[in-house]
């Protein structure tokens, strides 16, 4: 997954296995910042972009961790110029990204707190309080080496976490996590149809790969906010076909 601007990566064959455990985090608290509510005439995508093969994960085995940081940066940029572009259709009020403190080392006694509690390693996570995405560089680079879709995932999930403390609360699922992957799956397709980011080989069934691992292995407490497997990929694939609007609780 590129921005387009990019050249294609050289991709390599699939790494075996990763041993981590893929974890995203939750908000720590839930109070909105905002009343911020849908615009009555806000448009769905239709029918999404042409159904492509999913490919195979197209992993990474040699990289360095200035590409990773390179990918990272690159979906922070894509998945922002979707919001910033599109927020007027879909909302009322004005779009403010969060903070973006990006990557931290899980064993980094000096790491970043969120309401004065340490980040947690191999986690990746929106702090509310104070309105920041943040995630462990050893989860990106982890999931990097099975395949680049999966730094888009995780920070278009996390950003989805921004945006949901944005809007006014009935617009907010109560399966909060469930409500992410869709937002964060209309970001990625509609940034394709944008133009903004060119979807590769592989990179559907590296989303797929990704969700699956979070739905099943994630230790996630409470299963009717995050969802397993099968209803994590299918809350990716109603943000694709439905937009942003889809993913709306009043919709
Ligand atoms: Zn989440």
């Amino acid at each position: 997954m590129l921005l387009k601007r990019l050249l294609p990566l050289s991709l390599v064959a699939v790494l075996a296995t990763s041993a981590c455990t893929f974890q995203l985090g939750e908000p720590l608290n839930v109070q909105p910042t905002s009343e911020t509510s849908v615009r009555p005439d806000a448009p769905q995508n239709g029918d999404g972009p042409a159904v492509e093969q999913p490919g195979v994960p197209t992993g990474n085995s040699s990289f360095s961790d200035a590409e990773v940081t390179q990918e990272i940066n690159d979906a922070v940029t894509v998945i922002d110029t979707y919001w910033k572009t599109h927020w007027n259709e879909f909302f009322t009020g004005t779009y403010t990204p969060p903070t973006v403190r990006g990557s931290y080392s899980g064993d980094d006694p000096n790491r970043f707190t969120c309401s004065g509690e340490l980040a947690a390693a191999m986690n990746a996570y929106y702090c509310i309080n104070e309105d920041y995405v943040a995630w462990d560089f050893n989860l990106m680079r982890d999931g990097y080496a099975e395949g680049d879709a999966w730094i888009y995932l995780v920070v278009a999930h996390e950003w989805a976490h921004a945006i949901q403390n944005r809007l006014n609360d009935s617009l907010v699922s109560v399966a909060g996590e469930l409500q992410a992957d869709c937002l964060a799956g209309a970001v990625l397709y509609g940034s394709t149809q944008d133009g903004t980011l060119q979807w590769e080989p592989g990179d559907t069934a590296e989303i797929s790969a990704g969700l699956t691992t979070l739905g099943d292995e994630s230790p996630w407490a409470d299963p009717s906010s995050h969802g397993d497997s099968i209803e994590r990929v299918s809350a990716f694939g109603k943000g694709r076909i439905g937009g942003v609007v889809g993913c709306l609780n009043a919709s």
